[in-house]
């Protein structure tokens, strides 16, 4: 069984083309600059072979067509005839309070979807283009939306409503969704695998450009860092995460931005790049913080002490935790922020050992007589996508 996953932005759709019989890849791709000049796909195989085709591809269907031809490329793909895949799992970014689990594509799905673009009008409207074109391309291969939000369905309504009148909620659905539940699912599923426990209560830091943290008990989100947008929570790479709002409202007015202005500067302009005035990138800071630059070592104590804050409410959420969970870029990577984080949570039974730490692709992080568990787990969203679509698609 192959599954192909697609992850597409307005301009840009990455796929990978995944062998479900032993979970490995077979190729993956890029097409980037879609309906703009210049358009451009780059393909790898499992065996090393690469393609590059420049060809500009006005909207998604152009796009997806093109993802086909170089799959079905007789000398750099890894398919003989289309009807190989067997389902299709599209990345979808919100589900709003529409769906609370990944979903079979149909008409109805994607008006649905197409209803609230306004959730998240930077992303949807990509993901329905593709979904759409995939369909007029590829025909009656069924195929499954997962969505960025749907592990977070399962939080109590205290935890994922505002301090706003409920009526406001009700009506226009402002409230806490979370992101990166792709992530979140996986590595809290592969955590319990290793624990050989499933109910293990988990913190979960996904520590990325983007970067969130979630609460798990019983395989099941009860808390989560991001919000409405991915805005709120963790100080990011670019991103500011929590703020005063009335904060905002002054910093709009001396900055001079227009409304429309201020979230995009909170997303593009703020974060680790924005106080270290230089890199969003942690390996550039923690480089700089080693030759003495102040600031850069500022960023990487708030980014990490802003994580520490959230992960002692989470385990005071949990009740207790059995396991503290590294992955993303920065998780899995950063050995520096990992200790900054653990640093100082002994109270809690939570002890880092920091020649594991140091030891790239150690799962086990927390010396021998630590009663919590500090691991380091890689995500594979794409997997994470396909093993969703493999379930769903062999039940109908
Ligand atoms: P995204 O949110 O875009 O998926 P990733 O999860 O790939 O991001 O994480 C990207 C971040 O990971 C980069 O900003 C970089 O700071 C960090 N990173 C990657 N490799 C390393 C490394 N070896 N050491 C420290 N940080 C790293």
């Amino acid at each position: 069984m192959k599954i192909l996953v697609i992850n597409a932005g307005s301009s840009s759709l990455k796929y990978q083309l995944i062998d479900m019989t032993n979970e490995s890849v077979i190729l993956k791709g890029l097409c980037e600059r879609i309906t703009f000049a210049g358009g451009k796909l780059t393909q790898k195989t499992f065996d090393g072979r690469e393609t590059v085709i420049e060809k500009d591809m006005p909207s998604h269907k152009e796009a997806m067509q093109l993802v086909l031809d170089a799959m079905l490329d007789e000398k750099s793909g890894a398919l003989k005839s289309i009807d190989e895949i067997s389902a299709v799992g599209h990345r979808v970014l919100h589900s709003a309070e529409d769906f609370h689990s990944s979903v079979v594509i149909d008409d109805e799905v994607i008006r649905i979807c197409e209803r609230n673009v306004e959730l998240g009008p930077l992303h949807m409207p990509g993901n329905i283009a593709c979904i759409k074109s995939c369909r007029e391309v590829m025909g009656d291969v069924p195929m499954v939306a997962v969505f960025d939000t749907t592990f977070h369905a399962t939080m109590p309504q205290k935890a994922f409503m505002y301090g706003i009148p409920y009526e406001v909620y009700e009506e226009h659905k402002i409230r806490k969704y979370g992101f990166h539940g792709t992530s979140h699912k996986f590595v809290s599923e592969e955590t319990g695998k290793l624990l050989g426990n499933k109910n293990a209560k988990m913190v979960i830091c996904h520590l990325g450009n983007g970067s969130s943290i979630s609460a798990v008990k019983d395989g099941k989100c009860q808390d989560t860092s991001m919000g409405f947008t991915p805005l709120e929570g963790l100080i990011m790479g670019t991103r500011s995460g929590d703020i005063d709002p009335a904060a905002v409202e002054f910093l709009r007015a001396k900055l001079g931005l227009a409304p429309e202005e201020v979230v995009n500067y909170l997303n593009k302009k703020c974060g680790v790049m924005g106080i270290s005035g230089f890199s969003s990138d942690i390996r550039d800071l923690t480089a700089a913080m080693n030759e003495g630059n102040e600031k850069a070592k500022l960023a990487l104590e708030m980014l990490a002490y802003r994580v520490k804050k959230y992960v002692g409410s989470y385990i005071a959420v949990l009740g207790g935790v059995d396991a503290i969970v590294f992955t993303g870029g920065i998780g899995e990577n950063s050995s520096l922020v990992r200790s900054l984080v653990m640093e100082g949570m002994d109270y809690c039974g939570a002890v880092i050992d920091l020649d594991k730490n140091a030891v790239r692709g150690e799962t086990y992080i927390n010396t021998k007589d630590s009663k919590v568990k500090i691991m380091v787990v890689p995500t594979n969203e794409e997997l994470s996508i396909a093993r969703e679509t493999k379930e769903l698609t062999q039940v109908k």
